[in-house]
């Protein structure tokens, strides 16, 4: 039987990058989005293509849910355990940037209610009603929940607070289910991203050219959703058995302080 992973915000970007890694491992996916149906049915299918490829018959499944709104999260679960009737891994990935860079003295109350709900809201209860699941459903199997914050976590950026208030929440997920949860045999892990080439970065492409080429990152490059793929890969490998609550960097470094 194969493994499945819900991975939400997957039609694009990081979360696409995970499912593609996990399809060539053979894990079945549920592959979330929110408005863009078309790009989820293409990741679904070329996850399906790229497990065939690797000599592995996977199914991989699109549902619509807005990771905000209760009633979607209870019908994301569903779907899931409708089409699979198992999980072995949550993929808290969907997030969103405010939608115009302000100064932090010019913020809204709009703009950090929105980034609050979708960033730390969504996922700290789909985690809730995903681990209740499991625990349900005891197994042998390791079973994991990972949560993509980013090193906004940890860096300010003034001309996006609300972003990095949300990630800095939204860090605090993984330590609390991780001693909630270890009893049950499901590890926790966060993944912070540092500069990754999606749409979430393209308009401010330049910019990140710009710091990079002057050396912001000790890997001098770009970080791709594969790069983050990768790391989730590790964890669907059970390589990381006997850490949980832990945090890994993806990010070339760049969380390095240097003199
Ligand atoms: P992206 O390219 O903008 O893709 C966002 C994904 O999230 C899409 O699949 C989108 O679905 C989905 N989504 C947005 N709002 C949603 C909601 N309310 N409910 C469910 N799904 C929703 O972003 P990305 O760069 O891949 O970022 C993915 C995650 O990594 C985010 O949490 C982001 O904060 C974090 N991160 C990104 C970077 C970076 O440099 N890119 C760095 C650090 C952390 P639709 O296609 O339907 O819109």
């Amino acid at each position: 039987m194969s493994s499945v992973a819900l991975i939400t915000g997957a039609s694009r970007g990081i979360g696409r990058g995970i499912a593609l890694e996990l399809a060539v491992l053979g894990w079945d996916l549920v592959i979330n989005y929110a408005r863009n149906g078309e790009a989820a049915a293409k990741t679904a299918s070329e996850c399906e293509a790229i497990a065939l490829a690797h000599g592995r018959k996977i199914r991989a499944a699109h549902c619509r849910a807005d990771v905000s709104v209760g009633e979607d999260r209870e019908a994301l679960v569903r779907f899931t355990q409708e089409t699979f009737g198992h999980i072995e891994m949550l993929v808290n990935n969907a997030g969103v940037a405010p939608a115009v860079r302000t100064d932090l003295l010019e913020i809204s109350e709009e703009s950090f209610d929105r980034l609050m709900s979708i960033n730390v809201k969504g996922p700290l209860f789909l985690t809730q009603a995903v681990a209740r699941w499991m625990i349900e459903t005891p197994t042998e199997t390791p079973r994991a929940i990972v949560t993509v914050s980013s090193t906004s976590a940890r860096t300010v950026s003034l001309d996006r607070g609300e972003y990095c208030v949300s990630k800095a929440a939204l860090s605090m997920l993984t330590p609390l289910f991780a001693a909630r949860l270890a009893g049950h045999g499901i590890n926790t892990y966060e993944l912070r991203p540092g500069i990754i080439a999606t749409d979430m970065t393209s308009g401010v492409k330049e910019k990140y050219d710009r710091l990079i080429e002057g050396g912001l990152t000790p890997i001098q490059r770009w970080g791709t959703p594969g790069d983050v793929g990768k790391a989730v890969a590790a964890i669907a490998q059970n390589l990381l058995p006997y850490s949980t609550g832990e945090t890994l960097n993806i990010d070339g470094g760049f969380h390095i302080r240097r003199l």
